[in-house]
């Protein structure tokens, strides 16, 4: 992961625990609230707004120094987690005039850490939330309540219950944002997983397949079979005396020669054909359906015709391009490179007898 990734994550991460911060000052200010009409003691929402600072004061330093990196973020959710149920939990216990509310907000700490952790965690989380608060009925009973006294106390108690069910709405809101951001993440990676896959697979100066790349291509096609007995046909082609033309004409033209050269052998085979950039001038076919040896010697001859009778002029006025070829079929029995070798070995021969004509064998 990168560092400005990171500190993106980290700055998310803050903003979160900033807005648990401000859920337990609304937990305080309910409480307060309820304090001001002697229902729980002054001392409830001190114990509210301490924990809250405790915990997120705990998480944001230890986000800052890095810690989560070490931990892992679990861990320091699963300690926000803790606390604060712990908390409702306490509080349920210490002030059943309130208990109802402390339960249900039990049950809104479970919702919000749903979101970090695996389904498993969660389930065992609220398996151990559900046997504490059993233990808090019980040990409670029926003083485990809601402050409904008055109206004053009506009001609060149903603003804080509409405050837990706009926090829960709130929560699944983040848990769909976090959603969408990983669906987002997951197209952006498979995108560049594509370029990736382009890039080692293509020649960047022609765009045709690299040697990596047909190599793979062949492999895959004799492992899987051929859907007929026709040979596949291999030949390596690479253009005469090049080395002159960079020389006479400067390696830009040459590159245009290479680039020019490829979408000339492209536009001459067949679809079924293939063509890759083996190294430097150096061209390597695959063919398929030729009924044999000679057929690929003839069809590799009028692809020879084409290039010599191309019009290279366009790229420079004085411009002859010529190729020599070294071509096979490929044997039941022998690997890719056995084939390609004899090609090699046919390019070398043609080159010997003077350049632009074919070598079969
Ligand atoms: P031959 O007919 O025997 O094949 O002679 P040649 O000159 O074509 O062969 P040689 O191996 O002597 O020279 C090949 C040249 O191809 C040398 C190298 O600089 C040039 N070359 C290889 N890759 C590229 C490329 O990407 N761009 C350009 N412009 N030139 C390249
Ligand atoms: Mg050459
Ligand atoms: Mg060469």
């Amino acid at each position: 992961m990168s560092d400005e990734y990171q500190r993106e994550v980290d700055r998310r991460d803050q903003k979160t625990i900033a807005g648990v911060f401000f859920f337990y000052l609304l937990d305080t200010l309910f409480l307060w609230l309820f304090a001001l009409q002697a229902v729980v003691p002054m001392a409830a929402p001190v114990v509210s707004l301490t924990v809250g600072i405790v915990a997120c004061a705990t998480v944001s330093a230890a986000i800052h120094r890095g810690m989560h990196l070490q931990l892992g973020n679990r861990v320091l959710v699963g300690f926000m987690t803790t606390l604060a149920c712990l908390m409702f939990l306490s509080l349920a216990a210490w002030l059943p005039q309130v208990g109802f509310l402390m339960l249900m907000s039990v049950g809104n700490v479970i919702a919000a850490s749903a979101l970090r952790f695996r389904i498993g965690e969660v389930l065992v989380g609220c398996a151990v939330a559900s046997a504490a608060t059993l233990a808090v009925l019980v040990f409670r009973g029926p003083s485990i309540s809601i402050p409904r006294a008055d109206l004053v106390q009506q009001v609060v108690s149903a603003a804080w219950i509409a405050m837990l069910l706009v926090r829960a709405g709130l929560i699944s809101l983040v848990g769909m944002e976090l959603k969408l951001q990983l669906s987002h993440t997951n197209r952006r990676l498979a995108d560049a997983l594509f370029a990736v896959e382009q890039l080692a697979n293509q020649d960047e100066l022609t765009g045709l397949m690299n040697r990596r790349s047909i190599r793979r291509h062949i492999g895959t096609t004799l492992a899987v079979g051929l859907p007929t007995d026709e040979p596949i046909g291999i030949a390596l082609m690479d253009i005469d005396r090049f080395k002159q033309i960079n020389d006479s004409f400067g390696h830009a033209v040459g590159d245009d020669v290479l680039k020019q050269f490829a979408r000339v052998v492209e536009t001459a085979l067949r679809t079924s054909d293939q063509v890759a950039r083996w190294g430097g001038e150096e061209f390597l076919l695959v063919t398929f359906g030729a009924k044999s040896l000679e057929s690929s010697r003839e069809a590799a001859d009028r692809l020879r015709k084409v290039i010599e009778s191309y019009d290279w002029s366009s790229i420079s006025p004085r411009m002859a391009v010529t190729a020599s070829m070294g071509v096979t079929v490929w044997r039941e029995g022998e690997t890719a490179d056995e084939a390609i070798n004899r090609a090699d070995k046919l390019l070398y021969q043609a080159k010997e007898q003077g350049r632009n004509c074919v070598c079969a064998g």
